[in-house]
């Protein structure tokens, strides 16, 4: 059987319904995750839908908190649906498996396949676009509104560098022209996803300042603990340093290396043209081929990331002369 119409099955059949995502959740895991949410309470009033994380999204905030406190009790006879989360160990819910049944619906890479039932599309641009499919494909039974069309049209936006990256397709852009059919504010929504605060402002002109080149271009900085703490800004800001480093021609690998409060270093690897996961692989993480990362434990593991790194941007340059 279709699996979409296993999972439609499957959320008919159980009265109490329980959703979660991945651990340091991003606005895909957030939106996916809110929406579902809000479907299945719209669709099911006579349902329990419970949202359990143990972590919350910053920069979505202002979506609301979604997130349920409920009783471990409550899981037996409960189905659990974890959206946006590649294995078990990043679920941010350690109580999933007192679940009845878990469902897993997913675009990352099936490394470590887990759940009763699967649905998992690689080449979706988010979790979000698989939830909005989910939703018009069975549009008879689950109701979108302008606040569950926003959750998973922010997902669809921020887990795709603004509808840029090579993963969206021409179904991305009919599901999300589907979402803004429910009255979308997009003003509001790009105000709240691009306004920055004057701290973070100067966090960026110090990253300008100190980012290095490596002969092959791959751009890369280090963020300290002592540096969250001089710029006054938590450990989610610190981490979109990767993101101020995504537009320098001829950069076509750059990294961010932020310190974690426990010592260990979050890598945040992001490459356009080439791919680039196969090279967090090789430290024990992983992720898309375009935007993947790893967690290191010492500078020397950082030095020989960032040598890879380049000599694996040397290669592709000499091969291909189609990259920017
Ligand atoms: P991030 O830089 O945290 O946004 O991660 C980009 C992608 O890489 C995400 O989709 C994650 O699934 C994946 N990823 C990040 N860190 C790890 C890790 N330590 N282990 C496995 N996958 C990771």
């Amino acid at each position: 059987m279709d699996i979409k119409q296993t999972i439609i099955d499957k959320i008919e059949a159980y009265d109490r319904i329980i959703i979660s995502r991945h651990i340091r959740p991003d606005g895909d895991a957030v939106g996916s995750t809110m929406g579902l949410k809000a479907v299945l309470q719209a669709s099911y009033p006579n349902k329990e839908i419970y949202l359990v994380n143990q972590d919350e999204c910053e920069y979505m905030a202002f979506l609301g908190n979604g997130t349920d406190i409920i009783d471990d009790s409550m899981y037996a006879d409960a189905l659990m649906i974890v959206v946006d989360t590649s294995s078990l160990n990043r679920i941010s819910n350690d109580k999933y498996a007192l679940a009845q049944e878990l469902i897993k619906i997913d675009h990352h890479i099936d490394h470590t396949p887990y759940g009763d039932y699967s649905w998992v599309e690689e080449q979706r641009s988010s979790a979000c676009e698989m939830i909005a499919d989910l939703c018009i494909t069975y549009s008879d039974r689950l109701i979108l509104d302008k606040q569950s069309a926003t959750y998973i049209f922010a997902g669809m936006v921020t887990d795709s560098g603004r509808f840029r990256y090579r993963s969206v397709s021409g179904e991305t852009m009919r599901l999300a022209g589907s979402l803004l059919d429910y009255g979308i504010d997009t003003d509001m929504l790009y105000a709240q996803l691009y306004l920055d605060d004057y701290a973070s402002l100067k966090y960026a002109s110090y990253v300008y300042e100190k980012m290095q080149l490596t002969d092959n271009g791959v751009v890369h900085i280090y963020i300290s603990i002592e540096t969250r703490e001089q710029f006054g800004i938590s450990f989610e800001e610190a981490c979109n340093v990767v993101s101020l480093l995504d537009s320098i021609k001829g950069c076509i690998v750059w990294i961010g290396f932020i310190q974690c409060d426990d010592g260990t270093v979050r890598v945040r690897l992001r490459s356009r043209f080439m791919t680039i996961n196969q090279l967090a692989e090789k430290y024990g993480g992983g992720g898309h081929d375009c935007a993947a990362g790893a967690t290191l434990d010492n500078q020397e593991q950082i030095i020989g990331l960032v040598e890879q790194a380049d000599s694996m941007v040397a290669e592709y340059k000499a091969t291909y002369s189609s990259w920017l």
